[in-house]
């Protein structure tokens, strides 16, 4: 089983083989780039964000369409947020094997700062592993250097280094599971 990354036109081609390198890395597990022919919905214009529940709904939709059984996380450009929350990082829908994951927010520039590739490709590829821990059932983690802890802060998120053992062993005992 391979994890497929869809990567929406708008988000940057230059990250592409860094983070699928860097999630194959930290999940330990196979990841490849897959191809993928939907335009995102959700679009908010009152809030000028994508509503993450129903880009999950769209990826939900195309994964029966398409007859696609592993799990697939999509990373976009585009902020996300849910109806009752100002934004989210990413989202995920274990009982599709479905996630969603935005870079909009790991970029220094959202916080004013300077961009620098390496800290994007590192935030992408903890958060995307992130949503990818929750697809194989883990929740989350109190450990704050854990990649499964929940991070409100942009701060906090960068706390974050790899599966902290529990996790890890959670992580390697449910890919071993058949999922339908
Ligand atoms: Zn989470
Ligand atoms: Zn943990």
């Amino acid at each position: 089983m391979r994890i497929k990354i869809f990567w929406d036109p708008q988000a940057p081609v230059g990250l592409q083989r860094p983070a699928v390198r860097g999630l194959s890395s930290l999940l330990a597990m196979p990841v490849e780039m897959a191809e993928h022919r939907f335009f995102l919905n959700g679009f908010d214009p009152s809030r000028n964000q994508y509503d993450a529940q129903k880009i999950l709904s769209r990826i939900q939709l195309y994964k029966r369409q398409q007859g696609i059984t592993e799990p697939v996380l999509l990373v976009v450009s585009q902020d996300l947020c849910l109806p009752r929350q100002d934004f989210v990082f990413g989202l995920a829908r274990e009982s599709v094997g479905a996630a969603v994951v935005s870079i909009a927010r790991l970029e220094n520039r959202f916080y004013g700062r300077e961009d620098d590739h390496a800290d994007l490709v590192g935030r992408l590829v903890r958060e995307g592993a992130h949503e990818i821990g929750h697809l194989f059932g883990l929740e989350h983690c109190a450990s704050r250097e854990c990649v499964m802890h929940h991070p409100a802060t942009l701060g906090e998120l960068d706390r974050k280094k790899a599966f902290c053992s529990a996790c890890r062993a959670r992580l390697t005992s449910a890919e071993g599971i058949d999922r339908i």
